[in-house]
């Protein structure tokens, strides 16, 4: 490799350039360039703000992923959770920990995978910050959104007699996660849905607006794990149906082979698919929501969660979200 290749761009050259690259969002007075970011007060909107740090080793592997989907994926998991308050996602924050192994043509890509995927939905890298790690790549972003003031959707207004939708399709992340993790390499569906998952922003504005939804999070740690942050803030239980879960149709192929999988649909993670709760039965019929959601099942006053089979006998299974401290 030629001494060219291992000349990094310093700290004030990689801030010119991420400034050059970075849009300007027409929320902001300033974005990247002075101490702060400035942003004007809107009246009546509430400010979101959520926080994620992404470690080298824990959340991502660098050999299982371009450092572009990376960036992307990095700003999607914090869209997310501004979607998940039925917000609107404005600005991004991003803090790297570079390690001196990362050529700069990588981190560019990582940066511009971050910028195309906040832009998607119409957010902007507004500020950061740069510095080497002597030890793994560190990513750290803060997002921030709006949302009417009275509309977030909390995790804690589910209320007996509520429907229970999620979005999309489950399980196709964690597919993607169980091959990896044998040495295997996934196909494209399954890998796409791992490592550029889509944030479901429009809906959950829709549904932010419309006052649809009693309680609301995205599911980051499985559909049984997030589900049960509901039914604990809230003080309610839920039935589940097995059947009505919602599964690609490769996630359906190979759970004709191994029925045992249906476990990545109900306790994997990553899918970024939103989970809500609604006294509205048919919402799953409505022309702004089908067939991008899906009714599995209701909350019902006895506390815990069960999920019934075909033939309505109790489905085994274990509830364990991803521990990051395990
Ligand atoms: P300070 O000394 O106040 O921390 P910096 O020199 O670190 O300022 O940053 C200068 C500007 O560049 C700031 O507006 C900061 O938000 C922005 N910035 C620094 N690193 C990043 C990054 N990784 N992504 C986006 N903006 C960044
Ligand atoms: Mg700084």
């Amino acid at each position: 490799m030629s001494e060219q290749k291992h000349k990094k761009l310093g700290e004030f050259d990689l801030i010119r350039w991420i400034d050059q690259t970075a849009g300007k969002g027409a929320h902001l007075t300033l974005g990247i360039g002075d101490d702060c970011a400035v942003q004007p007060q809107v009246a009546g909107r509430d400010l979101l703000t959520s926080s994620d740090l992404l470690i080298e080793g824990i959340h991502f592997k660098r050999e299982w992923t371009s450092f572009y989907n990376l960036g992307r994926k990095s700003a999607a998991v914090n869209i997310s959770d501004i979607a998940a308050m039925g917000g609107t996602p404005q600005s991004l924050f991003l803090g790297l920990g570079r390690p001196s192994d990362i050529e700069d043509s990588d981190l560019k890509d990582f940066i511009s995978g971050f910028i195309a995927e906040a832009e998607l939905h119409g957010a902007v890298l507004a500020g950061g910050d740069s510095c080497g790690s002597p030890g793994p790549l560190m990513i750290s972003v803060t997002v921030q959104g709006s949302v009417a003031s009275g509309e977030a959707i909390y995790r804690n207004g589910a209320s007996y007699g509520d429907a229970i939708y999620v979005s999309g399709t489950l399980g196709d992340s964690a597919m993607a996660l169980k091959t990896l993790l044998k040495g295997e390499f996934p196909s494209e569906h399954f890998a796409s849905r791992f490592h550029t998952p889509e944030p479901r922003v429009r809906l959950a504005e829709t549904l932010a607006r419309a006052g649809w939804a009693t309680a609301m999070l995205d599911v980051s740690d499985g559909l049984l794990a997030d589900l049960n942050h509901i039914l604990e803030d809230s003080g309610v239980g839920a039935d589940i149906e097995l059947a009505l879960v919602p599964l690609s149709e490769p996630f359906q192929a190979e759970l004709k082979r191994d029925s045992s999988l249906m476990e990545l649909a109900l306790g994997g993670g990553e899918d970024y698919e939103l989970i809500f709760t609604s006294p509205l039965k048919d919402l799953d019929r409505h022309q702004d929501f089908y067939p991008y959601i899906t009714r599995i099942g209701v909350i019902s006053q006895t506390p815990g969660l069960r999920v019934f089979d075909e033939v309505g006998n109790k489905f085994p299974y274990l509830l364990k979200g991803f521990d990051h401290f395990g």
